[in-house]
């Protein structure tokens, strides 16, 4: 149970205010996160984590002298939105390019992958390693499919004491990769989490149960058993890590970090006691622990559970490792103080400035705003309809995620138009605005939609109908490409990819653009409907796929409904231009 808050919606805000003016010596904050408070030396490569709130000392707590360069800290159990990630990457970029490092989940990917590839057309160098330890979420053929855990930690040391060591930013990847490919863990839970304000727990597991292999946001686990004795435990985390051995290491012999991991509200004294059967566990299979973990590195709220992480060390890692780390939630050895950064204006928060348009240009930016202006007033009408759908086989945030995203693009995009902007530029900030904003799986999927609509536009001269066809198709191309869902998953794909066919089809056969939308719109109307009859394999809805069958998806919908709205847009924009006032 959470009791202290303020409103709940700034809670994740204030936590990190609140994080940083308690840790000013190591962190300060940027838009998106926190960065280190101390200058790293010119052409060191920034190591850049991040991933939802909730799970603390993961992220925040893990920048500082040795570890994280930067943090890109989400709302609660969602993940840091495109813009934050790249912020954070800028504020903490030495020159030498930017590695990121994350727990493997789709928010996650999607987001960070977007903002490597804006680092890289910013001319900054950037490689990934999202970190799989988790070997209860797939089976090994599948091991690039596993979430992150508490094995996050081991990935980020690596890939930080590299950098450290003056490795380039390939070398930091190669090291990360040889780190996560050596880091398994495996976990159980006693209760789900409630967050702040929520009257009934995110997840929960039956009292007097243990949940066994449950995901650190309450995605299922493997099996439910009864609560066992804490040697008992023991047996079963050491058993399950002794059978998944990485390649190449033999286990008579084998030099191991063991953590042990709380993930929120188990107690030191338990896992003490867990810890001392595990100890003996390992030496009696001939293995050496090296600098034992027993503590809280990467938690899930309130959630009373723990995990056991087996880092296999080699010289090379084991050299790494180390290395003397201070961090807000995180020391080591005694690292040298650096000199603490000058403090320069944020990039992120620097107005930029409009590139010119022409008067065509604008009067399609005109349109553009009243497109928002509908789509603004069609979320608010369906905002607890999404809600109620999304909550069947999702988490419920739909509505709410698409409201604070559509009114952001709204502001961002109006507030464009009224300096001046052309088409492309509107629609540009609007598509930040929202993806910044929304939070959630759709919400960046709605900024690539409207980035990749933004970029045929262009700022000089009437978008014709077939720039308009070809920026939706690219739209469409692009969800799934970050989304990694194709038709027949049951998203928003579902409706998108219906629409796009028959929006092409008739702009090709000569369709004007306000007719050609009305006939696509009505086939993503049809497609929407139809994903009733899917059982969900993308998403958040996939672990509760079988309660979905019989309702729409929540995604598909809204954008029908959307389509559908902005076709009259189009046509009054067409009897405007047939009968000038
Ligand atoms: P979240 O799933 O993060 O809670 P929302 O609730 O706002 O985000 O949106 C849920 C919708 O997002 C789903 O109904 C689906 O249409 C869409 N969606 C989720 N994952 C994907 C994906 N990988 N590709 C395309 N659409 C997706
Ligand atoms: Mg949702």
């Amino acid at each position: 149970m959470t009791r202290l808050w303020n409103e709940p919606a700034d809670f994740a805000d204030e936590m990190i205010d609140g994080f940083v003016a308690a840790n000013a010596r190591s962190v300060r904050r940027v838009t998106g996160g926190v960065v280190r408070a101390t200058v790293s030396p010119r052409g060191q490569v920034a190591v850049v984590v991040g991933g939802g709130s909730g799970h603390y000392p993961a992220f925040g707590g893990l920048v500082g002298q040795g570890l994280a360069h930067g943090a890109a800290m989400g709302n609660l159990f969602a993940s840091p939105s495109t813009q934050q990630i790249h912020a954070v990457a800028k504020a903490a970029d030495n020159g030498g390019g930017v590695f990121f490092s994350y727990g493997n989940y789709a928010g996650d990917v999607l987001n960070f992958d977007a903002a490597q590839e804006r680092l890289r057309a910013d001319g900054i160098a950037c490689e990934t390693v999202a970190v799989t330890d988790d070997v209860s979420s797939a089976p090994p053929a599948e091991r690039h499919k596993r979430r992150g855990i508490a094995g996050d930690l081991t990935v980020f040391r690596i890939a930080a004491a590299a950098a450290e060591a003056g490795a380039d930013l390939a070398e930091v990847a190669r090291l990360a990769g040889h780190a996560n490919d050596r880091t398994r863990s495996f976990g159980v839970a006693f209760t789900g989490c409630t967050l702040p304000g929520a009257e009934k727990p995110l997840f929960s597991v039956p009292e007097g149960r243990m949940a066994v292999g449950l995901g650190i946001h309450g995605e299922p686990g493997i099996d439910e058993t009864g609560i066992p004795t804490a040697d008992g435990l023991a047996e079963m985390l050491v058993e399950k890590l002794l059978d998944e051995v990485p390649d190449g290491v033999t286990i008579n012999g084998a030099r191991v970090v063991p953590i042990l991991n709380g993930l929120g509200s188990l107690k030191y004294e338990e896992m003490f006691v867990v810890y001392r059967r595990i100890a003996q566990l390992l030496d009696a299979a001939g293995i050496t622990a090296v600098d034992p973990h027993v503590g809280e590195y990467c938690t899930s709220f309130d959630m009373a559970g723990t995990s056991l992480t087996l880092f296999w060390l080699d010289d090379e890692l084991e050299r790494l490792w180390d290395t003397p780390v201070d961090a807000p939630a995180y020391r080591r050895g005694s690292v040298t103080a650096a000199a603490r950064a000058e403090v320069g204006p944020d990039a992120a928060t620097a107005a930029a400035e409009i590139p010119d348009a022409d008067a065509d240009s604008r009067a399609a930016a005109a349109v553009v705003v009243r497109a928002l202006e509908t789509i603004v007033a069609t979320v608010d009408a369906n905002v607890e309809e999404l809600g109620r759908i999304d909550a069947i086989a999702g988490d419920g945030d739909h509505g709410i995620g698409m409201q604070r995203g559509s009114h952001a693009a709204l502001t961002a995009g109006a507030a464009a138009h009224d300096s001046g902007a052309g088409a492309r530029t509107t629609l540009e900030r609007a598509a930040d605005g929202w993806s910044d904003k929304a939070g959630g799986t759709s919400g960046a999927l709605w900024g690539v939609i409207l980035a990749s609509l933004a970029a045929e536009l262009g700022d000089i001269g009437r978008p014709s109908a077939s720039a308009v066809a070809a920026g939706v198709a690219a739209g469409s191309a692009g969800v799934m490409a970050y989304g990694k869902a194709d038709v027949g998953d049951k998203t928003m794909v579902d409706a998108l990819v219906p629409f796009t066919d028959a929006l092409t089809a008739a702009v090709d056969s000569g369709a004007s653009l306000a007719e050609g939308w009305r006939r696509a719109a009505e086939s993503a109307t049809t497609a929407a409907a139809g994903t009733a009859e899917l059982l969900p394999r993308m998403g958040r809805a996939r672990s509760h796929g079988q309660n979905s069958v019989g309702t729409v998806d929540p995604g598909a919908h809204s954008l029908a409904l959307i389509v559908t709205a902005i076709a009259d847009v189009l046509d009054a924009g067409r009897a405007n231009q047939e009968n000038p006032s």
